[in-house]
């Protein structure tokens, strides 16, 4: 693969909360901020100030760009860390990605931390065995083994993210429940925006609640 193939890293989340999503965003240009995106915007404004550190035995890298052409991806790490493994053996990469709210059901968090492992490691030339996540809202880090299934499961999903665009084709909307978290609900199923059925049921509930209610 070369450079005009590459994808971009962060549409992995996109595919795996939704491929619709995905397709609406990456192959339509459709974007929308809900206060959920928004939160994670200024999440990541640190993390995309491009500063370096150094402390002792830990250098902090961060918005270090990445690539890797045997995924097809490129794009940024919010930060990198590198541990100073004994005297003479370098510095071993640990990513760190940061993200609003708290850990998810779904895997897409972990393959898209990957994903940033599989790149350092295809630029780096040597194994980036671990990383973690830091979430705001319990602002807690979590470490992540890149263990045997995490890497399958991120080469799956870049291979799946290069067909659906390859494709040109958006799926069509199917209603769940994680539509109610998803910032383009409105664009995609205008119909059924996510309010209309709690408002729905609170009208009902406060006719049904009233004291001259039938
Ligand atoms: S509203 Fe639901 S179906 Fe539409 S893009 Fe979002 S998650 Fe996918």
């Amino acid at each position: 693969m070369d450079e005009s193939d590459l994808l971009p890293l962060s549409a992995l989340q996109h595919l795996l909360f939704c491929e619709r999503q995905c397709a609406l965003i990456h192959l339509e240009q459709v974007w929308a901020d809900n206060p959920l995106t928004v939160e994670g915007t200024h999440l990541h404004e640190k993390a995309d100030s491009g500063v370096q550190e150094s402390r002792g035995d830990l250098r902090i890298a961060r918005a270090l760009p990445l690539r890797s052409l045997r995924l097809g991806l490129s794009g940024r790490a919010d930060v990198v860390e590198f541990h100073r493994r004994p005297v003479g053996e370098g510095w071993q990469a640990f990513p760190v990605e940061y993200k609003r709210g708290r850990p998810k059901s779904h895997r897409a968090d972990e393959v898209q931390l990957c994903a940033q492992a599989l790149c350092l490691e295809e630029m780096l030339g040597e194994p980036v065995p671990a990383g973690a996540l830091f979430y705001g809202q319990t602002r807690r880090r979590l470490d992540v083994p890149f263990d045997a299934e995490l890497r399958r499961l991120t080469e799956d999903s870049a291979a799946r993210l290069h067909r659906l665009i390859a494709a040109g084709l958006t799926p069509i909307a199917a209603r769940a429940p994680k539509c109610d978290q998803c910032s383009l609900l409105e664009i995609c199923l205008p119909a059924a925006p996510a309010t209309s059925a709690r408002h729905y049921f609170d009208r009902a509930l406060r006719a049904a609640l009233a004291p001259d209610a039938e």
